[in-house]
C-alpha cells in the first residue's frame, strides 16, 4: 500500500460495536471480564487501551515496521529505550542532538552507570573507530536539530549490524512521509509525536517502531512496567492528525525550500542551514536518503551579533516564538536559549551551535506571506 494510503487507513478498523468510522476514545480504565481472566484482550488501559492499540498500528505501518509502541512523550519513549541497557553498557549519540536527549543521557542514565560518547556522525566510517566491545547501541538524529546536519543511516547501521550492536533513530524531523530507518537497517525508530505525527500542537506523546519481536516485547514490557503511556483522547487526536501528514509534509517541504532560498539570497543573512540547498554538504545523501528536505531549517545573520538575532525574532508576527515544531503553524526558535539551553555553552560552541542561531519550522501558511514576515524582521525599521 503506498503511503498515502496507509496514512488514511492504516490500523484503525470500524468499530465492532457500532461501526463507527472513526476509532472511539475508550476513555475507560479497565474492562469487565465475565470470569476470572475470560476478557476481550483488554484488562486495564496503562496495558492495553483500544484507541491506542489503532494508533500503534498505525504508526507502526507508516514506518513499515511491525510493532509501534506509544509513549506519554518522545523523552519518555527515549527513556524506555535506555532502560533497556545495564550499567557499564556503552552507548554512542550523534553530537548534535536534541537538548532533552543529551539531559537524560547525561543526568538521568549516566549517574546509573550507562556510559555515553557524542561524536560527529556526519563522517559515518568514525563510527567504526569508536565502537569498542562494550557498546551497545548506538543513537542517530538525522536531519540533526538544530545544524540539519545529514548522517549516513544505511552506512551506519550496515557497521553496527556487522558488529552486532543496535542502532536507533530519531525520525522526528523528517518524519515516517520523508524517511523510514527500518528500511535502511535501523532496529528502532524513535519520534516525539507531538511533532508532525501530531501535527497541530495540541499533543505530547512519543513512539518506538520496530520489526524486531525481541526488541519489541522489552519495549512493551517497559511501557507498562514503568507505566509513561499517552491516554486514550491524546491517541485520537494523533490517529487524526496523522491522516493528513503526507499532505502537509509536502506543503511543509515547499514552503521551507522557497524560504530557505529566499534567506540565502538575501544580503543581511549569513549562513542558512537547509539541506535542500544545492550548496549543503548534506545534500547528495539527503537526496538519496530522504523524499523530500523537510520544513526545518535554521540560519544566522551576518556580523553574528546577539542583540540584532534577538530583535529580528522579537519582530517576527507571523512565526511565533516559541519551543517545538512541525505543527501547521510557523514558529521561530532560539535553540541557546530554549531547546538546547540543557547542553552545556562550551559543549554548543564545539559543535558549532552558535547564540545567534535562529531556527524555523515553517508551517503551512501562505509562503508569501512568510517571507515578508520575515522581511520585515530581518530588516527591521
Ligand atoms: C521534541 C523532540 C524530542 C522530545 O520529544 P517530547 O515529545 O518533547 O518529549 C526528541 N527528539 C526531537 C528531535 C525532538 O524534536
Amino acid at each position: 500500500m503506498k503511503f498515502a494510503t496507509k496514512a488514511i487507513h492504516a490500523g484503525v478498523e470500524p468499530d465492532p460495536t457500532t461501526g463507527a468510522i472513526m476509532t472511539p476514545i475508550y476513555q475507560t480504565s479497565t474492562y469487565v471480564q465475565e470470569s476470572p481472566g475470560k476478557h476481550k484482550g483488554y484488562e486495564y488501559s496503562r496495558t492495553h487501551n483500544p484507541t491506542r492499540t489503532a494508533l500503534q498500528n498505525a504508526l507502526a505501518a507508516l514506518e513499515n515496521g511491525k510493532h509501534g509502541i506509544c509513549y506519554a512523550s518522545g523523552l519518555a519513549a527515549t527513556d524506555a529505550v535506555l532502560k533497556m541497557y545495564r550499567p557499564g553498557d556503552e552507548i554512542i549519540a550523534t553530537s548534535d542532538i536534541y537538548g532533552g536527549t543529551y539531559r537524560i543521557m547525561k543526568r538521568i542514565f549516566e549517574p546509573f552507570g550507562l556510559i555515553f560518547k557524542f561524536v560527529d556522525m556526519s563522517e559515518a566510517s568514525e563510527i567504526r573507530r569508536l565502537i569498542t566491545n562494550k557498546t551497545k547501541m548506538v543513537w542517530l538524529e538525522t536531519p540533526t536539530n538544530p545544524l540539519l546536519k545529514i548522517i549516513d543511516i544505511k552506512e551506519i547501521t550496515g557497521i553496527c549490524r556487522e558488529l552486532g550492536v543496535h542502532t536507533v533513530v530519531d525520525n522526528t524531523f523528517a518524519s515516517p512521509y520523508l524517511q523510514n530507518p527500518l528500511d535502511l537497517g535501523a532496529d528502532i525508530v524513535m519520534h516525539s509525536v507531538t511533532k508532525y505525527l501530531g501535527g497541530h500542537s495540541d499533543t505530547v506523546m512519543g513512539a518506538l517502531i520496530t520489526s524486531d519481536d525481541e526488541l519489541a516485547k522489552q519495549l512493551a514490557f517497559i511501557q507498562n512496567a514503568s507505566g509513561a503511556v499517552p491516554g486514550p483522547q491524546d491517541c485520537f487526536l494523533v490517529l487524526r492528525g496523522i491522516k493528513t501528514l503526507h499532505i502537509r509534509m509536502q506543503r511543509h517541504c515547499e514552503n521551507a525550500s522557497k524560504v530557505a532560498t529566499w534567506l540565502n539570497n538575501h544580503p543581511k543573512v549569513g549562513k542558512v542551514y537547509y539541506p535542500g540547498l544545492p550548496d549543503h554538504p548534506g545534500h547528495d545523501l539527503a537526496k538519496k536518503q530522504m523524499r523530500d528536505f523537510g520544513g526545518m531549517l535554521s540560519f544566522e545573520l551576518k556580523g553574528d551579533i546577539y542583540e540584532e538575532a534577538v530583535r529580528t525574532m522579537e519582530r517576527l508576527e507571523i512565526f511565533s516564538l516559541g519551543e517545538s515544531l512541525g505543527g501547521v503553524e510557523s514558529l521561530c526558535t532560539h535553540p541557546a536559549s530554549m531547546t538546547h539551553a540543557s547542553i552545556p555553552r562550551e559543549e554548543r560552541q564545539k559543535v558549532g551551535l552558535k547564540d545567534t542561531l535562529i531556527r524555523l519550522s515553517v508551517g503551512i501558511e501562505d509562503v508569501d506571506d512568510l517571507i515578508a514576515d520575515l522581511q520585515q524582521a530581518i530588516e527591521g525599521d
